[in-house]
């Protein structure tokens, strides 16, 4: 069989890219650089006393990789002004979330927890602490957990930090760079029809991982395990995960 080539899309320029050349991609695209060149120069364009502040921030791109499901992706251009908890938020809204799980985040050996309360190793830190803080560098990895029970891991490299000179205020920038398109699962009975539902106890018990545990709609209403144990499927590794629906 042919493997498909994966693809997504730059949110600056709207080009598709397959998954081996959107960082080449982000890198150069000139729709990114203008998003961050605009807030250089626009403080230009004030005169008079309406003189606005002007700041430096540094950005930093990471590309977040599912650590299992490695053809979910997505590249994130955030502030240095923000916190892991941040981060950590935005993951939950973008990929993860299902029902307020604990997660982690391992940076230089050390362990940041969502809930300082119910630290589950007593040399844990917290989230609240800003990026900057934790001194990040091109090539470094980041190590990620969603859920100690039934576990979304990633794994989030920096791929570049670039210092930019603003006068907007976008010390909360956090925005998707890119991201990849919508998978097309065939359903694993028929080998027909597009797959629209996964089953979450075949995704969990199965080797065969996504492509056997996922189902077109007529299939999964005679699946064995029971279609109420069927989700739509989304774009998103937890898909199919303690019924995460997007
Ligand atoms: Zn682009
Ligand atoms: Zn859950
Ligand atoms: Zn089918
Ligand atoms: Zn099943």
């Amino acid at each position: 069989m042919k493997k498909a080539i994966l693809k997504g899309k730059c949110s600056y320029c709207l080009s598709t890219f397959s998954q081996n050349m959107i960082e080449t991609h982000l890198l150069s695209c000139k729709s990114r650089q203008d998003f961050f060149k605009e807030a250089t120069t626009s403080s230009s364009k004030t005169t008079g006393n309406k003189r606005k502040k002007v700041d430096e921030v540094t950005y930093y791109l990471l590309e977040i990789t599912s650590a299992e499901y490695p053809e979910y992706w997505l590249y994130i251009d955030l502030s240095e002004d923000l916190t892991l908890h941040n981060l950590d938020s935005f993951l939950r809204d973008t990929w993860l979330e299902c029902c307020g799980h604990l997660s982690s985040f391992i940076v230089m050996e050390e362990t940041y927890e969502s809930q300082i309360d119910r630290l589950i190793s007593n040399d844990s830190k917290s989230m609240r602490i800003k990026l900057k803080e934790l001194l990040l560098e091109k090539d470094m990895n980041i190590g990620y957990m969603y859920d100690y029970g039934s576990s979304t891991l990633l794994n989030i490299k920096v791929v570049s930090s670039h210092r930019v000179i603003t006068t907007k205020n976008r010390s909360k920038l956090i925005k998707i760079s890119a991201r990849n398109d919508d998978i097309d699962y065939k359903c694993f009975s028929c080998k027909k029809e597009k797959a629209t539902e996964i089953c979450t106890i075949c995704i969990c018990e199965k080797a065969g991982g996504r492509k056997q545990s996922s189902f077109c709609k007529s299939c999964s209403s005679e699946h064995e395990c029971g279609e109420e144990m069927t989700s739509p499927i989304v774009n998103s590794p937890r898909s199919g995960i303690c019924g995460y629906t997007g």
